[in-house]
């Protein structure tokens, strides 16, 4: 097939291949797909196709590699970095996942299922647990992000302290590259040494390498005993100490460790309905913990109380509420996963994805929220997430009442100033949302040269005409 064929010629081939319906060009019916969920980024496209099958999708793209059409995978459009948006320049397809969403296999014997790409990912803990077993992957936009999405970000989320990033949860997976073949690996081994873990390859790829359409993942005992505490720390490296004290007194059975600053839980009882302040007083910084054990025998609760009080006695932490029903646990949660909207409502906010070393998360927020302080009186500083994973969403919002366009144009500067703290720190400037278009001059200031040069060799041998997701993660000329 040759290069560069007109729309017309190219929406015939789509429709060829997909049937009418399964091309959506009208502008209305694509607006949601065009831009990302931050509204960053506003693109354009020439179709929105949505295949309903693996063959469907492996001849849409030996079609665009043909015609040299770029394709942008899309799960749920929940990502951060508008690794899911199409550029302005109306050339490339939006590749909706969102109609293989079949479980084909699971194995409860096997602790494992096999799920297509466009599965919700709330969806597929539900089918684990209609099965008697877990799926520990959770994130706050599990209701609408899809588990394609997931391996494509190497999501990370709540749980990653126990269960490891999306990655670690993989058996095998199904991708079509480029050029329209299909890669099997869907086994449901655990050991499997034969040759390049090629699966990798994909996982966290952000659709550059190939399209995900489906994924065999681990499943683990359900959790039956959980315990869980709002306590009020004092300050971060205390923090990590009551995470350390945890660990050890429980058993390792430490599963959620989270980090929230009282200024989260203003902007939360202040925008979202229903949220209540879960300790009396008033503290600097809180930790939501939760310690789980699939031995329904395990008392957890006395042995969170036994910890946190052992933690109060060495000075760690203020107060605590351990949860006393599911109500209660279910509210602590509530507030913490309602952070990232009460802030949208809030304002502005610049957002950083940060990961360190947990030993150095006091003193890089000690250093940089002086520098906030002293250089934007504008701001307020939101710095919250999974502290057990050393992953700080280190965001700085608007003041209310300040201009936004005004506030917005610091955001480059601070970024710099954050992510060089970061990188001074041994850490990373995107611990769990990935790079997508967002963060492209940032993985090539911050990376060795020698990693971004074996990613664009690799981007080279799997696409080597450049169609996939164009633009993200990499620039690499083909
Ligand atoms: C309220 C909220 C809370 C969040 N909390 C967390 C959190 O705790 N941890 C975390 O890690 N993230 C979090 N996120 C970010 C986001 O939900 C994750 O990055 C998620 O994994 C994205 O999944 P998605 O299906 O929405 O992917 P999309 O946004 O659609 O796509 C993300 C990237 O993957 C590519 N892609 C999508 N599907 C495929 C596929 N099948 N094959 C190849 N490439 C594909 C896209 O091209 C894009 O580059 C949160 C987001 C929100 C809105």
């Amino acid at each position: 097939m040759t290069t560069e064929v007109t729309s017309r010629v190219a929406l015939a081939g789509f429709r060829r291949i997909l049937g009418a319906d399964a091309v959506l060009t009208d502008h209305e019916a694509m607006a949601p797909c065009l831009t990302d969920h931050r509204k960053l980024y506003e693109g354009a496209a020439l179709a929105v196709l949505r295949p309903g099958s693996v063959e469907e999708v492996a001849q849409l793209l030996a079609f665009c590699n043909g015609t040299r059409i770029g394709v942008v995978p899309q799960g749920g459009n929940t990502g951060y970095c508008g690794g899911a948006t199409p550029d302005e320049s109306g050339r490339q397809v939006v590749l909706s996942l969102a109609r293989l969403a079949h479980v084909r296999r699971i194995d409860p014997a096997n602790y494992s299922l096999v799920a297509e790409a466009g599965c919700i990912l709330a969806n597929l803990q539900r089918e684990a647990e209609a099965v008697d077993r877990f799926f520990p992957l959770s994130l706050g936009s599990e209701g609408s992000c899809q588990i394609g999405g997931n391996l494509s970000t190497n999501a990370g989320g709540l749980n990653v302290l126990r269960y490891g990033m999306a990655r670690d949860l993989v058996l095998g997976l199904e991708v079509v590259l480029a050029d329209g073949r299909v890669l099997s690996t869907l086994g449901e081994l655990r050991k499997d040494n034969t040759g390049y873990d090629l699966k990798s390859l994909f996982i966290g790829a952000e659709g550059t390498l190939g399209v995900i359409t489906a994924a065999s993942l681990k499943l683990l005992p359900r959790p039956r005993a959980i315990a869980t505490a709002f306590v009020a720390v004092r300050g971060i490296a205390a923090a990590v100490d009551l995470l350390n004290l945890l660990r050890e007194a429980s058993g390792d059975r430490v599963s959620s460790f989270e980090l929230i600053p009282h200024i989260a839980v203003e902007l939360t009882t202040r925008h979202i309905p229903g949220i209540a302040e879960p300790l009396a007083g008033e503290f600097p910084w809180y930790v939501l913990c939760e310690l789980s054990s699939s031995r329904a025998a395990d008392a957890l609760d006395a042995m969170l109380e036994s910890a946190l009080r052992d933690a109060m006695d060495g000075g760690l932490l203020d107060d605590a509420a351990l949860a006393q029903n599911e109500r209660q646990r279910a509210a602590f949660w509530r507030l913490r996963e309602s952070i990232p909207e009460a802030q949208r409502i809030e304002g502005p906010s610049l957002k950083h994805d940060v990961a360190l070393p947990i030993g150095k998360l006091a003193r890089f927020v000690e250093e940089a929220s002086t520098w906030i302080a002293a250089n934007l009186p504008d701001a307020v500083l939101v710095a919250y997430g999974h502290l057990g994973d050393g992953n700080l969403h280190f965001n700085v919002n608007a003041r209310a009442g300040t201009d936004p366009l005004r506030f917005v144009a610091h955001a480059d500067e601070v970024q710099r100033v954050v992510h060089d703290l970061v990188a001074s720190f041994g850490g990373s400037v995107s611990a769990e949302h990935g790079i997508g278009r967002l963060k492209v001059d940032e993985l090539v200031r911050y990376a060795p040269p020698v990693e971004i040069e074996l990613m664009q060799d690799i981007k080279r041998a799997l696409d080597p005409n450049g169609i996939m997701n164009p633009g993200k993660v990499l620039k690499v000329a083909p």
